[in-house]
């Protein structure tokens, strides 16, 4: 099996010759999938071949087609139902809301396939989900945390197991999911073929994968902390208490246009999404506080464009594919550099144009600085005067999303939806009564926002 030398790729090749089921190529033409991207062209002829894979890869570059399709074609040659409580291909994510990305994207790939897909994730009932487990499937797609309760359960056996695929494996770890990983891993059997994606390579992933991946073919296609370059990034100074009227201000400029604002504590998430309705905003939020009905919801209203503005923390938003979005606002800047990256990268998808603003405050600077080195470019500044240098927040703890984060300025400190804007706290944002807000620009170029002044460039 190891015999083959790797092909060369070739980016100009089509789908058909790649070794894919017919049965699936039938479906690729209609989802509007005509030519492999980088990662699909490498990574399908090796996944056909029986390969495992290590695949540095972000959400937005075509990977879960990538070892999907390849998978769904050999699980397509087994020509029989799988046995009841089995699974034939676990796909482990780190969010409930990329399993259900996955298991969409791959139930339309598969459509009219005899290839039973399903999707098991915490918030949802576990006797339903059982239930459904008792006929065994083909492909099932899991957030960890629910896929144990399960086995515990012995609600389904992984003993049949032949594929295992870890997407977005570096957010599993920063969960910390990594104990649940290794009692998952050793519940497979070791003859089997494993598909390892992740957009970094910490440390610890290096050693997962050593373990977890047999002679694996190394896929990279883009070089991991590389900001997309369509992207249009910025930096606004400014203090903790001006952030929600900034924030509004940067949404009235652009009306009906999706945006993204991500902020660090559940806490500070739902106190910003009150205070943006309270002034006439069209918002939801997701975190993981939510129970899974909310998140659902508040998802499929931002992807219809029902609602215009998303606030989310980074658990809740890491690797969604939603086009439509224009904006993304980092309200507080992430504590693990790398997810700047991940958060930027909701918008300016599918060949569209992105902005995305991160606002500055004074006790931000190192972890500002963080980020531009892990990305090894600067954000141009756009508004705001750099703050002195020196001024960090209490460090933060393994968990990405602390449970009480207090970053505010002076001796009572001012959370996210705390933090007031400079008019009456019960006034709107200018654009949000009707006037335009000062400095906007003519349509097509955008202004400083009204406050604090000093914007360098439009944004
Ligand atoms: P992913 O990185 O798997 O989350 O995919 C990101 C987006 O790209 C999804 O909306 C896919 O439907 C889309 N996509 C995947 N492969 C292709 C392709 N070959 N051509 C066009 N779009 C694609």
């Amino acid at each position: 099996m190891r015999a083959f030398a790797p092909r060369k790729t070739n980016l100009l090749e089509t789908f058909e010759n790649l070794g894919l089921a017919p049965m699936l190529l039938k479906n690729l033409a209609g989802l509007g999938l005509t030519k492999p991207t980088p990662i699909q062209a490498k990574a399908i002829p090796q996944i056909v071949r029986g390969r495992d894979i290590l695949g540095l890869a972000q959400t937005g570059t075509g990977k879960t087609a990538a070892f999907g399709l390849p998978m769904l074609t050999r699980i397509l040659a087994y020509g029989k139902r799988p046995a009841p409580k089995t699974v034939r291909a676990l796909v482990l994510a780190p969010t409930r809301e990329l399993a259900t990305q996955i298991h969409d994207n791959l139930a339309a790939y598969a459509e009219g396939a005899p290839v039973r897909i399903q999707r098991v994730v915490g918030g949802a009932s576990l006797n339903v989900q059982a239930e459904k487990l008792s006929k065994g499937c083909d492909v099932l797609i899991a957030t960890p945390g629910r896929l144990i309760d399960l086995i515990e359960r012995r609600a389904l056996v992984l003993s049949e197991t032949k594929y295992l695929v870890l997407d977005e494996a570096d957010q599993m770890l920063d969960i910390g999911f990594i104990h649940t990983l290794r009692r998952i891993a050793k519940l497979i059997p070791a003859e089997r073929q494993t598909l390892l994606f992740s957009a970094t390579m910490p440390k610890l992933m290096e050693e997962l994968a050593a373990s977890y991946l047999s002679d694996p073919i190394r896929v990279e296609v883009a070089t991991p902390g590389k900001a997309a370059e369509k992207i249009d990034q910025g930096v606004h100074f400014t203090t903790q208490g001006e952030k929600a009227a900034l924030l509004a201000e940067y949404i009235s400029r652009h009306p009906g246009e999706l945006a993204v604002v991500f902020n660090r504590t559940k806490h500070g998430s739902d106190k910003l999404t009150k205070l943006l309705e309270k002034w006439g905003f069209s918002v939801t939020a997701i975190h993981g506080n939510k129970s899974q009905g909310q998140r659902e919801r508040a998802l499929s209203a931002f992807r219809a464009s029902e609602v215009q503005v998303l606030v989310a923390t980074d658990v809740a938003a890491r690797g969604l594919d939603i086009p439509q979005v224009a904006h993304v606002y980092n309200y507080d800047l992430p504590n693990v550099p790398e997810n700047y990256v991940h958060r930027i990268g909701r918008t300016a998808r599918a060949g569209r144009d992105g902005r995305a603003v991160a606002f500055c405050g004074p006790l931000e600077m190192s972890d500002l600085r963080a980020i531009e080195a892990a990305m090894g470019a600067k954000i141009p500044v756009i508004g705001g005067e750099p703050h002195a240098e020196g001024g960090t927040r209490p460090a933060p703890g393994r968990n990405s999303q602390p449970k009480k984060q207090h970053r505010g300025q002076g001796p009572k400190p001012a959370r996210a939806g705390e933090a007031k804007p400079a008019r009456k706290p019960d006034a709107k944002p200018a654009a949000q009564r009707g006037g335009r807000a000062e400095g906007h620009a003519p349509a097509g170029g955008q202004a400083a926002p009204k406050r604090p002044a000093r914007a360098q460039r439009g944004h």
